[in-house]
C-alpha cells in the first residue's frame, strides 16, 4: 500500500518536474498554433487548384446572387433557399447546381465549351469537400444525379453548338523543324545565350522535364551530372522529389524517382553531353550560385574575353518562355511550341521508334497510363496505319523498312534502354478486332 502510494506521488512529482522545467523532453515535439496547422492543410491544396476554385465558386455566387433577387423579385421559375449555405444538404446542392450549370454563362454572356463546364463542376465539388467539408460526392452520390445529368447535358448541348474547348495544348516538334531550328541558326553552340538555349532544348528532350520550376531548381553537379559506365561518357539525370512540380504528397508519394542516362551519339554537335560540356566549361570560376542555368552576357566585349555567364541565375519565367522563342519565328497557326512539347517530343518520338509504353515512362516519369496524352501521331503514323489497313491487316513494307533504323536512332539518343544491349523491334500489325505486336530482339 505504501509502495503504491509513493509510485503515485512519484509520478505527480515527475508530472510536475517536466510541467515547470520545460526544457525536459519538449525538444522532440512540434507546438503548432491552430493557425499554423490550418495553413500547413492549405498549402497541401496546390495552388492551381485553388485558384480553380475560387474561380468557380465566383461564379457559382454571382450566378446565386442574380438568381436570388429575381425571385425576390417575383420570379416564380425558382424556389428560394433561405437557409445558410453550410446548412444546405445534398437536395440543396442537387437542385441548385442543376439549374447552375445549364444556366451559367461567361461575362459576355456566351455558353461555355465542355470542358470548362465539367472543370466548373469539379471545382464545385472540390469546395464542397475541401472548404465547406461536406460528405457529398456529386458525381456518385444517388441524392446528386438531376445535378450530374444537367452537367452531361450541357456539355453535349455545348459541344453541339459547335463549342470546342481551345487548344492550349502544346505540341511535340518533330524532327523537321529541330532540323530547321539548327539550319537557321536558332539552335547553335555560338553564343552564351544561344549555348543556354540549346542545352535547355536537348535536356528537355532527352530528359522529358516539365516546365520552368524544374529547370530553375537545377543545380549545378546536382541532378545532371557527367559519368563514365562501361566506359561510356553518360550525361546522367536525377530527378529531384523537391524540384519536381507535382510534388510527393499521398497520391504520389509511391511514384519512384526516375534516374535518365544521355549517351553520345554519332552528331556530336547535337548531341546533349558534348553540349553540357562546352556550356559548362564556360561557367564562371568561383561561381557562387547553385542553379545550372546562369544569365548570360550581352556585351560582346565580356564575350570576346571568354566571360559568356554571370554570377546570377536565370529568372524562372526566361527558362520558361525558351521553346516559345526558340520557334515562335518558325511556327504556323496550329502549332503551339512551349517547354512542355519537348516532353511531348520525347514520349511521341520514343513511341514511335517502338519502345512500349513502360520504357517510355521510365524516361518521362510518367505513371504508364499518364503517358497516352503525351503520345501524338505523326503524318507517318498515320501513313503506317493506312497502309496496314488497306492491306487487310498485313503490316506494310513501309514499316517494316522504317522501324529498325528509326529504333536504333532513338536507342542512341536514349539511354535507359541502350542501357540493355538487346535491340528490340517492334511491329504492330493492326487487324480487324485487335492489334498485335510483335517484338524481335
Ligand atoms: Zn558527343
Amino acid at each position: 500500500m505504501k509502495d503504491d502510494l509513493d509510485l503515485v506521488l512519484r509520478y505527480f512529482e515527475s508530472k510536475e518536474s517536466a510541467a515547470t522545467n520545460p526544457a525536459a523532453g519538449s525538444d522532440r515535439f512540434a507546438t503548432l498554433s491552430t493557425d499554423e496547422i490550418q495553413g500547413k492543410l492549405d498549402a497541401a491544396i496546390p495552388p492551381n487548384t485553388r485558384r480553380k476554385e475560387l474561380w468557380a465558386v465566383r461564379i457559382f455566387d454571382q450566378w446565386f446572387e442574380q438568381r436570388h433577387n429575381r425571385i425576390l423579385h417575383g420570379d416564380t421559375t425558382g424556389l428560394l433557399v433561405l437557409k445558410e449555405r453550410h446548412e444546405w444538404n445534398a437536395c440543396d446542392w442537387n437542385y441548385l447546381l442543376k439549374m447552375f450549370i445549364l444556366e451559367v454563362r461567361k461575362v459576355d454572356g456566351t455558353k461555355y465549351n465542355a470542358t470548362t463546364l465539367r472543370d466548373i463542376f469539379s471545382m464545385m465539388q472540390h469546395y464542397l469537400q475541401y472548404t465547406l467539408k461536406k460528405e457529398l460526392n456529386l458525381w456518385k452520390d444517388a441524392a446528386c444525379r438531376d445535378a450530374r445529368m444537367a452537367l452531361d447535358a450541357a456539355m453535349k448541348e455545348a459541344t453541339r453548338e459547335g463549342l470546342v474547348p481551345g487548344t492550349n495544348a502544346s505540341s511535340p516538334i518533330p524532327a523537321t523543324l529541330e532540323e530547321e531550328l539548327w539550319q537557321k541558326g536558332r539552335l547553335a553552340t555560338t553564343s552564351p545565350k544561344l549555348l543556354l538555349f540549346t542545352l535547355v532544348f536537348y535536356l528537355g528532350k532527352q530528359f522529358a522535364l516539365r516546365g520552368g520550376t524544374e529547370l530553375h531548381g537545377l543545380r549545378y553537379s546536382c541532378e545532371i551530372q557527367l559519368q563514365h559506365e562501361d566506359g561510356q561518357e553518360l550525361l546522367v539525370y536525377c530527378e529531384n522529389r523537391a524540384t519536381k512540380t507535382n510534388n510527393a504528397g499521398i497520391k504520389r508519394r509511391f511514384v519512384p524517382l526516375k534516374t535518365v542516362k544521355a549517351s553520345h551519339t554519332a552528331d556530336h554537335d547535337r548531341c546533349l553531353p558534348c553540349i553540357y560540356k562546352l556550356y559548362v566549361d564556360k561557367r564562371p570560376e568561383n561561381c557562387t550560385v547553385q542553379n545550372l542555368f546562369l544569365a548570360w552576357m550581352r556585351s560582346d566585349a565580356s564575350i570576346q574575353q571568354g566571360r559568356w555567364y554571370q554570377n546570377a541565375p536565370v529568372g524562372r519565367h526566361s527558362l520558361d518562355g525558351i521553346v516559345r522563342e526558340l520557334t515562335a519565328p518558325l511556327t504556323g497557326v496550329t502549332q503551339r511550341y512551349t517547354n512542355q512539347s519537348l516532353r511531348k517530343t520525347c514520349a511521341s518520338t520514343l513511341h514511335r521508334a517502338g519502345f512500349a509504353r513502360e520504357d517510355i515512362a521510365r524516361v518521362t516519369g510518367h505513371s504508364s497510363t499518364a503517358i497516352e496524352r503525351y503520345i501524338q501521331f505523326d503524318v507517318q503514323d498515320h501513313v503506317k496505319v493506312s497502309h496496314a489497313l488497306q492491306s487487310g491487316g498485313q503490316s506494310s513494307s513501309l514499316s517494316i523498312d522504317t522501324e529498325p533504323e528509326r529504333s536504333v536512332e532513338a536507342m542512341e539518343q536514349s539511354n535507359v534502354v541502350t542501357a540493355n544491349p538487346a535491340k528490340k523491334m517492334r511491329l504492330n500489325i493492326n487487324g480487324n478486332t485487335n492489334t498485335v505486336e510483335i517484338v524481335f530482339e
